[in-house]
């Protein structure tokens, strides 16, 4: 569904992603892990285009990822992205912020606009909070609305940068059980994140990216049990 090839990109002199190859099945959920720095941040980025790519081809779909204009917007309506930090619409209501993308970019009428944003938000269990405003949400309610939104569009896949790292520990589960669920039901992801246990009971396949590559991939299974790297064995000693 996403296949990157011999992708490369610079930050000045900085080489973040070097000859990055990828490719993401319809269904399948792929966890990167790896150090602080090492690109996941960039390689999630590159792929909604937030950030552009010097060298190499990114595909969704078979189609060659747009860089401006229209067809960038309707790019970035099929890959859902959550981040660490919520980017909820501060001055609009959680209800509006699941609606907004829907009239905007998906231009549905106001009723089934309003239907699907319902559903959605009671889907990942924060329907009684639809009348309220991001900041009367605890983190871990807003990070379910930022799902919500995203699914809202209807994405052929979904990223997710460390979506859990900015939450107190309490609210960490109710967010993984959503992107749990969401993985029982066949949506494709790919999902940057420190906590192991997820990567375990949900990744098909983990990603290992070190100063810009990516050193091994293998199921969660192998990976854990029988790392490859020095790099890898490294990085697990000091996380598990
Ligand atoms: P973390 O685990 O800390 O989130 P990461 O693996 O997500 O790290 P990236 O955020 O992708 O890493 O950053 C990779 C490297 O690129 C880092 O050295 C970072 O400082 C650098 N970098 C990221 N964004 C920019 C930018 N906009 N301009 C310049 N350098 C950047
Ligand atoms: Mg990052």
């Amino acid at each position: 569904l996403v296949v990157l090839s011999n992708v490369n990109k610079h930050f000045g002199a900085l080489h973040v992603l070097q000859d990055i190859d990828l490719s993401i099945a319809r269904g399948e959920v792929v966890v990167v892990i790896g150090p602080s720095g090492s690109g996941k941040s960039t390689l999630c980025r590159t792929i909604n285009r937030l950030e552009t790519i010097d060298s190499g081809t990114i595909t969704l779909d078979g189609k060659e990822l747009p860089s401006e204009g229209r067809e960038l917007a309707r790019l970035r309506a099929d890959v859902g992205m959550v981040f660490q930090s919520f980017n909820l619409f501060a001055h609009k209501t959680v209800l509006q912020n699941v609606m907004l993308g829907q009239l905007k970019v998906r231009k549905k009428d106001q009723a089934a606009a309003l239907e699907k944003a319902k559903s959605l938000l009671d889907r990942v269990g924060v329907g009684s909070q639809a009348d309220k405003y991001p900041a009367q949400l605890s983190g871990g309610q807003q990070q379910r609305v930022a799902i919500a939104r995203a699914l809202a569009m209807e994405p052929k896949v979904m990223l997710f940068d460390e979506p859990t790292s900015a939450l107190d520990p309490e609210m960490i589960n109710e967010v993984l059980e959503v992107m749990q669920q969401l993985a029982r039901e066949g949506m494709t992801m790919v999902v940057v994140t420190h906590e192991m246990g997820f990567a375990r009971s949900a990744a098909n396949r983990v990603v290992f990216m070190a100063d810009g590559k990516i050193v091994e991939q293998a199921t969660p299974e192998q990976f854990f049990s029988n790392p490859k790297s020095d790099r890898a064995k490294d990085f697990l000693s000091k996380i598990l």
